[in-house]
């Protein structure tokens, strides 16, 4: 089933919160993404908001000034009143919707609740984040071909592309506890690597860092053990997405991988964004997804009417880098790479089927990684690796720097829009994270 257009994405809405009219906002009322702040610097609880403009709607002093009387029930107040979205997501996808209403409603110029409402904003620029979920498990897929088969030439000329890849969703169980929100500084992991044509590996600082631009999934409800979510359903159960950056250790992921797939190279951080965009915000961005007539087609339990009228989602995804000299020298971050999750060779809703086809449980506040959004040409590569061609082709920056991997004190930017003529454009706000030196060896 998708999600049906409905008044709140109306083109023509404006807010009474100026700042989300501008036309170049990331938030305006067509968009209500959901994320947990504070004020920064303070000792505040956390409470839930909605981006507007370039304000954040506090749930929790909203929820104080009576606008929400019309959702009954204690869950939902006490998911709102929650410093994590968990409670939010387990309530399903009719309860969201009827939110998203309330407050496109109650933003919306002219709306009698202004006077009210303008007491709960906070400026985005006054607020700091905390991970807007309590994630239980986190997995991370690989659903981009074009980076799968351009990263498989690197690390298996021969034998580029396994035989696997195009019937079945391939993915990992990844780690929750390192999943930091954008803002993120970590040390460059040590560990062990086998340099070019030694016999031993070496162990120490990693040499070839890297990150990987992907679309995070948040799972909303969830389901029983040992219940499959069929395809017709599962969008039902995926709150909205986010941006991810899977920072990655290079080298000691070709040291490591086989037989069992990544372990230490990736699991010392991962970032996400702030803000966690609505599968209903994103429904007049969806796009028909297609399997090249060439490739096996979808097993039945993976294929369905209505992902190939509208599976896949139009969002650019960039890549920017800001260097230690360039924020020294007040330079702005610096484009590397812009593709779109549309090229995606899997869909959203085949990740939550496949996940559960085998009882497994997913539960509210789950994140899957979409894996590295890599689109068809070079330029639109999701990872550094790939843009410098496993580290043989420098690419140099417009101050005359060189990068084939990330050096210390890069600061590694996200963004993510969607946009289509006749509608409003909506983001994802960004992700950044910061590459520190490695700790001493002791
Ligand atoms: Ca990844």
């Amino acid at each position: 089933m998708s999600i049906e257009l409905n008044e709140t994405h109306d083109a023509g809405l404006r807010s009474w919160v100026d700042s989300a009219n501008t036309g170049s906002t990331d938030f305006p009322i067509q968009n209500l993404p959901y994320g947990v702040f504070r004020r920064i610097g303070s000792h505040d609880a956390f409470h839930l908001g909605v981006a507007i403009g370039d304000q954040i709607l506090d749930l929790n002093a909203a929820h104080a000034s009576g606008i929400f009387s019309t959702h009954q029930g204690k869950q939902f107040d006490l998911a709102l009143l929650s410093d994590k979205l968990n409670g939010l997501m387990d309530l399903g996808s009719a309860a969201w919707t009827a939110l998203r209403l309330t407050l496109s409603r109650a933003l919306r110029a002219g709306a009698s609740q202004q006077t009210t409402l303008q007491a709960c904003l906070l400026p985005q620029d006054q607020a700091e984040y905390a991970l807007p979920a309590q994630i239980g498990d986190y997995t991370d897929f690989y659903t981009s071909i074009y980076h799968a088969t351009t990263v498989g030439k690197l690390f298996r000329p021969d034998n580029p592309l396994l035989p696997n890849y195009k019937w079945v969703p391939i993915g990992y169980h990844g780690r929750s506890s390192s999943i930091g929100v954008s803002g993120q500084q970590f040390h460059r992991p040590v560990g062990q690597t086998m340099p070019p044509a030694a016999t031993e590996p070496v162990f120490g600082p990693a040499k070839r860092m890297d990150y990987e631009m992907e679309v995070g999934i948040f799972v909303g409800n969830g389901n029983a053990a040992g219940e499959r979510i069929a395809i017709g359903q599962s969008e039902e159960h995926v709150f909205g997405l986010c941006l991810l950056n899977d920072w990655s250790a290079r080298d000691m992921q070709a040291w490591e991988y086989q037989p069992l797939g990544p372990f230490l190279a990736k699991n010392f951080a991962t970032t996400i964004s702030p803000w966690v965009v609505t599968l209903e915000a994103l429904a007049p961005y969806r796009k028909a997804w297609t399997r090249d007539p060439a490739d096996p087609q979808p097993l039945p339990y993976l294929e369905s009417e209505q992902l190939r009228q509208s599976g896949a989602f139009d969002i650019e995804l960039e890549v920017l880098l800001q260097t230690a000299a360039m924020r020294k020298d007040g330079i702005a971050p610096q484009r590397l790479s812009l593709s779109n999750f549309r090229h995606s060779y899997w869909t959203v809703s085949q990740l939550i089927t496949h996940h559960t086809v085998n009882g497994c449980k997913l539960r509210a506040g789950d994140l899957l990684g979409s894996g590295t959004q890599s689109g068809p040409t070079p330029e639109e590569a999701g990872s550094l690796l790939e843009l410098s061609a496993g580290g043989k082709k420098p690419l140099t920056l417009a101050n005359g720097e060189q990068r084939t991997f990330i050096e210390d004190g890069d600061c590694i930017v996200m963004r993510g829009r969607a946009q289509k003529p006749g509608t409003a454009r909506i983001g994802f706000g960004e992700v950044s994270g910061t590459l520190l030196p490695a700790r001493a060896l002791s």
